[in-house]
């Protein structure tokens, strides 16, 4: 298995691969799409990345660990379900955290895999322990909406947002759209802006991926800034390097509104006006 087999060749993939051989993955990251499935074999794949024997391409799919995360039989990635009841409570997060400072059974860390949607008394204990977290532990959230977290939780973790389907490659329109818009962000004139969102009135599946994209960008951008590390593309250091932290967190509540509005069935050249509008106002 690899990132790509389960994702498709995005750019998601791509990051994650890259995140992966240079040993810099979060300790907490988190997948939404609304293919829930799609996310928690992301989330897996994730926790296979980290536990990986392998001294080539993690996750290699053929060490012990891999084969074991993948048959759901690794004592050291742990699933929290909400078995019976419609959300994980803060007794189940509780547990974890106290689960979470004994040592791993046979890796070098343990994975805590989230696959249900939490109680915000829960995400609220979550927090304590994303803002401290003891080494050699990751947590993996998977949610169906970024909206059912809470902010704080968000902003303790890298988001990953999928398409529910594999399609994404950098070759598609909608990322090339997507990639014209972060471009034009930095630039002091207005046109570039203006030309560049109004690809969003193609269609709404597209402006759909465009937002998807531009959200995914913004977290690259906010990440690039937290670990101030290169080997990310241009359009992202573009964001990243004239914008302030909270100007980026800005942008990306500007796509996630927008992915909203797009979802109430909003006009797309009344959503196509108010991205270009939000992005800019967004910067100051
Ligand atoms: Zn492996």
């Amino acid at each position: 298995m690899s990132f790509e087999s389960v994702l498709g060749k995005g750019q998601t993939a791509q990051h994650l691969a890259s995140l992966t051989q240079s040993n810099r993955l979060p300790h907490a990251a988190a997948f939404q799409s609304e293919n829930i499935t799609l996310a928690r074999s992301a989330a897996k794949e994730l926790a296979a990345a980290y536990l990986c024997t392998s001294e080539n391409m993690r996750p290699c799919g053929e060490c012990r660990s891999c084969r074991k995360i993948h048959d759901d039989i690794h004592p050291d990635v742990i699933t929290l379900k909400a078995v019976g009841k419609q959300s994980i409570g803060v007794g189940e997060i509780r547990e974890m955290i106290s689960d979470c400072y004994i040592m791993p059974n046979e890796s070098h860390g343990k994975v805590y895999l989230i696959f249900d949607k939490m109680t915000p008394e829960a995400q609220n204990a979550l927090l304590k322990i994303l803002e401290e977290p003891p080494s050699g532990v990751m947590f993996v959230i998977t949610t169906e909406q970024t909206s059912l977290l809470l902010k704080t939780v968000l902003s303790r973790t890298m988001m990953f947002k999928l398409s529910p389907t594999k399609q994404i490659d950098d070759g598609n329109e909608a990322f090339q759209a997507a990639v014209e818009i972060a471009r034009a962000i930095p630039q002091n004139i207005e046109l570039p802006l203006l030309g560049a969102t109004s690809s969003l009135m193609n269609s709404r599946e597209f402006a759909k991926q465009v937002l998807d994209y531009l959200a995914e960008f913004f977290t690259l951008a906010l990440e690039q800034k937290y670990l101030g590390e290169d080997g990310y593309e241009d359009y992202i250091i573009g964001i990243a390097r004239p914008l302030r932290k909270s100007n980026i967190v800005k942008l990306y509540n500007v796509a996630n509104q927008a992915l909203e509005m797009l979802s109430h069935n909003c006009n797309l050249t009344v959503l196509s006006t108010w991205v270009c509008a939000n992005i800019r106002e967004s910067k100051h």
